[in-house]
């Protein structure tokens, strides 16, 4: 016998039985993203690898070691992608969005990374990317936030959640801070990992985002980005808190908290949780105006952040509460001959006049039993029964599953606008 072909690992189903929490979830998003005036753009998910080089960059976790990259027919480098920051600008780009225009985006998608896989890390998961483009003052970094706050509201995990801010300052002061902060590494050079003494040279902010526990008390003693920011840097990181304190959204500053590439800049925040084990990292976002330029294009503004989708609904799961739609309301039962012609006809004509009831037919035969039963594992409310007598009068019966109501038997015509009164009161 042929051996099963499986999923490759760290790549999952989502089974019907888990979409609808997916559903739920993707439904609140769209409606807050809609309440801000953010639109959606669609993008690939293959890209020229050298746009993630040039973007992420060469000395970074994704770039070094997780992203998967192949030859197409052609010979050209091609990378499944592990972000959607860099096609989306790329696209923008490529479309001449940027020019004098404010852009307020999202996408959603799958994201490839080959990493080890483990709970809340896979190698393809969701991400929900947003990211606006064009504006420099706090306030849309601040809405950004105040976005992200919300959601977690309306999906009943705001307790679940805390809010990490920092700043990254200026490219200039950043190269003030990053000789401090190699001359320190540098005497504690024979604590740092390979990684890290590797990135002493390349990209020393990085160590700061190590997860490495041995390097823990060294990261913490490290020299603060904070101390090295000038006074347009604090003013805009500033302006953004106090929006945060004004509208009541808690904060805390962690200093530790780097994107350790050079078109960063000001703002970086991430909601993190602590009932997720290791992958505590729900979102993650910030300022990049320097890639812009990066990425050929003239200089300009943008932040953003992402978020991974089976973190959050690993969060939702902790809720035993959530409000999941059933696939069906109504069943229909057929028996008999005339009656599975006739219930099939007569299925299409409920269809027509009330659009929005989810209505299965049976379509595997068998008695009234077995029929009934099916209705009821569907979760249904209502059976529309048809055997061979009601078929012969034009008529049809109606059962409440759900309700202690008696079953009726009424012309077909009748049962439509039963059926509709039934679905209001059940509303
Ligand atoms: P981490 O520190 O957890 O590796 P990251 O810095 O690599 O995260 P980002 O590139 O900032 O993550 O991606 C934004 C979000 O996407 C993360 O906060 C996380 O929720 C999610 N994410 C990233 N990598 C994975 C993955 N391999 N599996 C599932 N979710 C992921
Ligand atoms: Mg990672």
């Amino acid at each position: 016998m042929a051996t099963n072909i499986q999923a490759i690992r760290g790549m999952h189903d989502v089974l019907p039985e888990q979409t609808p929490l997916w559903q739920y979830a993707e439904g609140i998003i769209k409606e807050v993203l809609a309440s801000y005036g953010y639109s959606e753009i669609r993008l690939p998910i293959v890209e020229k690898t050298e746009l993630f080089k040039r973007s992420i960059g060469e000395v970074t976790d994704i770039v070094e070691k997780e992203m998967y990259t192949f030859e197409d027919r052609n010979g050209d480098s091609l990378t499944l992608r592990p972000e959607g920051t860099a096609g989306c600008l790329r696209a923008c780009l490529e479309h001449g969005l940027l020019h004098h225009q404010t852009h307020r985006l999202w996408y959603y998608g799958p994201m490839y990374r080959h990493e080890r896989p483990q709970k809340g890390r896979y190698r393809q998961f969701i991400q929900l990317g947003v990211e606006t483009y064009g504006m420099s003052g706090p306030d849309i970094d601040a809405e950004l936030i105040l976005l992200m706050h919300r959601l977690w509201k309306r999906l009943g995990i705001r307790d679940k959640v805390s809010l990490q801010l920092n700043s990254l300052g200026t490219i200039a002061e950043r190269i003030a801070y990053r000789e401090v902060l190699v001359a320190y590494f540098q005497r504690h050079k024979d604590i740092l990992d390979e990684d890290s003494q590797r990135r002493l040279h390349t990209n020393p902010l990085r160590i700061l985002d190590s997860k490495n526990p041995e390097m823990k008390d060294v990261i913490a003693n490290a020299p603060e980005l904070m101390a090295y920011l000038g006074a347009d840097s604090l003013a805009h990181f500033k302006a953004i808190a106090t929006t945060l304190e004004d509208l009541g959204v808690a904060y805390e500053i962690n200093t530790r908290l780097v994107r350790g590439l050079d078109y960063y800049s000001l703002t970086v925040f991430e909601w993190v949780t602590d009932e997720l084990g290791s992958q505590g990292t729900v979102c993650a976002g910030g300022r990049y105006d320097g890639l812009i330029e990066q990425l050929g294009g003239k200089p300009n503004h943008a932040v953003g952040f992402a978020m991974g989708m089976e973190r959050l609904l690993a969060l939702l799961e902790l809720r035993n509460d959530i409000p999941v739609a059933k696939p069906v309301d109504a069943y229909m039962v057929r028996v008999g001959e005339k009656a599975e012609r006739e219930g099939l006809r007569f299925a299409e004509t409920i269809r027509n006049e009330i659009p929005g009831l989810k209505l299965q037919i049976s379509a595997e035969g068998g008695s009234f039993k077995s029929q009934f039963k099916k209705a009821d594992k569907m979760g249904a409310e209502f059976a529309i029964i048809l055997g061979d007598d009601e078929a012969e009068q034009g008529e049809v019966s109606i059962k409440c599953l759900r309700k202690g109501l008696e079953q009726q038997t009424m012309p077909q015509n009748q049962a439509i606008s039963f059926l509709q009164q039934q679905l209001q009161e059940c509303q």
